[in-house]
């Protein structure tokens, strides 16, 4: 049976990078060693990871005024990191918030800076929407606007950016590479690596140069943009393996025709699903079309008392964690970069013959 992994995270990660990372785990570039090994400061490894910084400049065309950084402490760390980095004394970290994970993220950020949450879900009858970016009342003085493009549990996308004088800072975890972006129009962008890069721990974190000139707040030095940058992110042992594999992933990506094509398989995907739920009386999605989500579709089942036996009977079919967050309830499909149209076919048929049978 082919099993679908549905998980919000950590999730699958592309088989074709997985089958490699077997065939060479025990004996990376003929070293007869693992990567998990070797020196992060041996000759191998340094020509992997530039070659790894090259590859994502050249899937996400980041220009010289950017740092690549390869951080510790996946998504949250940079919850911490963003405030104690970019603090200014005289105006707030200004945190737009349309989700968990960007409440969650202006709440770390409390414990630092001087925040101000600026809230545009306009949610009616429990259907989720938010405000489009013109509408939302940043105000003029802000050390940084901090969003995220992609709330991973409530399944809500945001396709533009907002302009400001201040720093634009996106949590871009379980979005980046999915489709293109200008990277021209963020000053900071971090993504932990668990949903479309790679095993979980790692972060990348994508930063305008100029920024790193800030002097912001005491902070550990492994969470310092300055720091890390003038160490090639070597302040402190890195996640060597995580580094390794998201390098894989990369080169992956560009031998399949790299963000574009992936954004339009992802649009694929997205339109089955969505528009199966959409046909249907027997599931629904609570988002606002506008601002539906291209990675993590949340939905319901009208009868949530069949949600137990649809979760069983879902698994048995090969269809793994379909079940939605506890904040939200009902079913979530996390469909990331390595799922495939074929993972997505076979939720919706298992869908409509559960329905057909439970109705
Ligand atoms: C998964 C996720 C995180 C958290 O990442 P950790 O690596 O667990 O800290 C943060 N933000 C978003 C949007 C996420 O999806």
């Amino acid at each position: 049976m082919t099993v679908y992994n549905f998980c919000a995270g950590p999730a699958m990660l592309p088989p074709e990078v997985m089958k490699k990372a077997q065939q060479e785990f025990l004996n990376w570039q003929n070293l007869g060693v693992s990567v998990m090994e070797v020196s992060h400061r041996a000759q191998p490894y340094l020509e992997m990871v530039k070659e790894c910084e090259a590859s994502l400049r050249r899937l996400m065309d980041i220009s010289d005024e950017f740092e690549v950084l390869f951080m510790h402490g996946g998504g949250r760390g940079q919850f911490a990191a963003v405030p104690l980095n970019l603090h200014l004394d005289d105006a707030p970290g200004v945190y737009v918030e349309n989700g968990i994970w960007s409440s969650g993220a202006t709440k770390e950020g409390a414990k630092f800076t001087q925040v101000e949450g600026i809230n545009i879900r306009t949610d009616v009858d429990g259907q989720f929407d938010i405000q489009p970016v013109e509408q939302w009342k940043l105000p003029e003085k802000a050390s940084f606007i901090h969003f995220c493009p992609n709330e991973t549990i409530d399944g809500i996308e945001i396709y533009d950016v907002p302009k400001h004088d201040a720093p634009i800072v996106a949590d871009m975890s379980s979005m980046i590479l999915s489709r293109e972006i200008n990277v021209d129009d963020f000053d900071l962008i971090y993504a932990g690596a668990q949903k479309n890069i790679g095993p979980s721990g790692l972060c990348i974190v994508i930063v305008r140069k100029t920024l790193l000139e800030r002097e912001g707040l005491p902070r550990p030095a492994i969470l310092d943009y300055a720091i890390e940058a003038k160490q090639g992110s070597m302040y402190n042992t890195p996640p060597t393996f995580a580094w390794y594999l998201a390098n894989e992933v990369f080169q992956y990506l560009e031998s399949i025709g790299g963000v574009k094509a992936m954004e339009a398989h992802n649009k694929k995907k997205a339109a089955i699903l969505y528009d199966y739920i959409d046909s249907s009386d027997f599931y629904s999605n609570k988002v606002a079309k506008h601002c539906r989500s291209l990675m993590n579709v949340p939905f319901w089942l009208k009868d949530d008392t069949l949600n137990d036996k649809f979760l069983s009977e879902a698994e048995a079919a090969g269809l793994l964690a379909l079940e939605g967050h506890r904040f939200v309830g009902g079913m979530r499909a996390s469909i990331y970069n390595a799922m495939p149209v074929e993972g997505i076919e076979a939720l919706v048929a298992f869908m409509d013959k559960f329905a057909k049978e439970n109705s």
